[in-house]
C-alpha cells in the first residue's frame, strides 16, 4: 500500500534496513557518536547552532516535554486546527496556566490578534503550528517572528511536525527557543522519536521551574545529552538508526536545499490540479508545501473514495474530524515523487 496519508510515511529501503543493526549498549561511546551525528545533521536541517534533542516519544511527548518545562507564569496558545488545540489540551493537562486564541479552521494565525496578545504583556510562553495538519494551513513563520521578536522574555515553542525535512524552517533567524518535529512526516523516517532543538533562552528558563515532570523533563534531556551524547533512559535506537541513515541521505545525497525544491514542485503541481478539479480548503497565500486540503466540491462519499483506493493499493486521506466528508487531504512529503503522486491523482480522477 502506499500511504497518502500525513504520516507515517513511506520510508526508503535502505532506512528500513538501516534499523536491522545489532542492538547496543545504551551506555556505550557508540550510541554516544550515534547521537551526536544526528545532533550535528539535525543542525543544519533547522540552520541553527542550538543544541539539538531526542525524545523518545512522537511529537506530542516532546510538544508537552517543551510546554511543561518552560512556562513558569502563563502560556499562549495559538491554533488554527486540530494541533494547535493540542497544545491547549498539554496546557490544561499540566494544570499550566493558559490563554487560547482559536483561528477558524482553514485561515491562518492573525497576525493582529496575535500582536495584541503579546502587547498584555501576561505570557511568558507561546505556541505556534507551523504547518497545520489537519486543514493545511502553513503559517507564516518570518511574518509572526517579526512580532515575537520584539518580546525576547517570552519563550517561542513551534510545532514543525509536518513540515520540518520538507520546508526551511530558520531557526536561528527565527529565533525560535524550542522547535518540535516528529520523525515519521517530511523527514521520511518510521515514527518512534521526536527531535527538538532547544536555545540557550529556554535552558535559563528551564532552570527557574520546580516541577517539570520526570520522563519529559526537558533539563534532565537536556543535560544527559550535554554531558554524554546520550538519552537519561533507553532511547528508540532502532529509529536513531533509521534516522542517521535518512539525514545522511537528505544532507548529502539529495541535498537540503533540494528536498525543499522538490516539496515546492510537488505543492505547486497538487495545487495546479486542486484548480483544475475542485477547490482548496486553506486560504490562499497559507496553503502547506507538504500538505493539501481539498474541499470535496464534487460532493464525493469519501468513505467509497477510501475504499476505492484502498483496492487500488492507496490509503487515502479524509479531511480531519468534522470535515471528513466535506474536505480530504493530499499529502505530498518525505520522499515522494512527482511521478507517483502524478499517479495517485490520476487515479482519483478515474474514479
Ligand atoms: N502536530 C502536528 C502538526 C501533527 O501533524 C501531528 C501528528 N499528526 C502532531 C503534532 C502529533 O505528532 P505525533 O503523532 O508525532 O505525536
Amino acid at each position: 500500500m502506499k500511504l497518502f496519508i500525513p504520516g507515517p510515511v513511506d520510508v526508503r529501503q535502505e532506512v528500513l534496513d538501516a534499523m536491522r543493526q545489532p542492538q547496543m549498549s545504551h551506555r556505550s561511546k557508540d550510541i554516544s557518536l550515534l547521537q551526536a551525528r544526528i545532533e550535528e545533521n539535525l543542525q543544519k536541517l533547522f540552520f541553527t547552532k542550538n543544541t539539538v534533542l531526542l525524545s523518545s516519544s512522537s511529537g506530542t511527548g516532546a510538544m508537552e516535554m517543551a510546554l511543561r518545562s518552560l512556562t513558569v507564569k502563563k502560556a499562549a496558545v495559538f491554533s488554527c486546527g486540530a494541533f494547535g488545540d493540542r497544545f491547549h489540551e498539554i496546557a490544561l493537562y499540566n494544570g499550566i496556566d493558559v490563554d487560547y486564541y482559536r483561528f477558524e479552521d482553514g485561515k491562518p494565525i492573525d497576525m493582529n490578534v496575535f500582536e495584541e496578545a503579546l502587547k498584555k504583556g501576561v505570557y511568558d510562553t507561546i505556541t505556534i503550528t507551523h504547518n497545520e495538519t489537519s486543514t493545511g494551513v502553513m503559517n507564516d513563520l518570518k511574518a509572526l517572528s517579526r512580532i515575537y521578536k520584539k518580546y525576547p522574555e517570552v519563550m517561542v515553542i513551534v510545532d514543525t511536525v509536518s513540515s520540518f525535512g520538507g520546508v526551511k524552517i530558520s531557526v536561528d533567524d527565527l529565533q525560535i527557543d524550542v522547535c518540535v518535529a516528529s520523525t515519521q512526516k517530511a523527514l521520511g523516517v518510521p515514527p518512534g522519536l521526536a527531535v527538538m532543538s532547544v536555545s540557550d533562552k529556554a535552558v535559563k528558563r528551564f532552570n527557574e521551574i520546580g516541577y517539570r515532570g520526570f520522563y519529559l523533563d526537558l533539563k534532565r534531556v537536556y543535560e544527559r545529552h550535554v554531558k554524554s551524547h546520550q538519552y537519561p533512559s533507553t532511547p528508540n535506537t532502532a529509529v536513531m538508526h533509521a534516522l542517521d541513515c535518512q539525514l545522511h541521505y537528505i544532507v548529502h545525497v539529495e541535498g537540503i536545499e533540494n528536498r525543499f525544491k522538490r516539496h515546492q514542485a510537488l505543492a505547486k503541481y497538487t495545487r495546479d490540479w486542486v484548480k483544475k478539479h475542485f477547490d482548496f480548503f486553506a486560504e490562499a497565500g497559507y496553503r502547506s508545501d507538504t500538505i493539501t486540503s481539498v474541499k470535496n466540491t464534487k460532493g464525493f462519499d469519501l468513505d467509497k473514495v477510501k475504499q476505492a483506493l484502498k483496492e487500488k493499493g492507496y490509503v487515502f486521506s479524509q479531511g480531519y474530524g468534522k470535515h471528513k466528508q466535506t474536505a480530504f487531504r493530499i499529502p505530498h512529503m518525505a520522499d515522494r515523487t512527482l511521478d507517483e503522486l502524478k499517479a495517485y491523482l490520476k487515479e482519483i480522477e478515474s474514479l
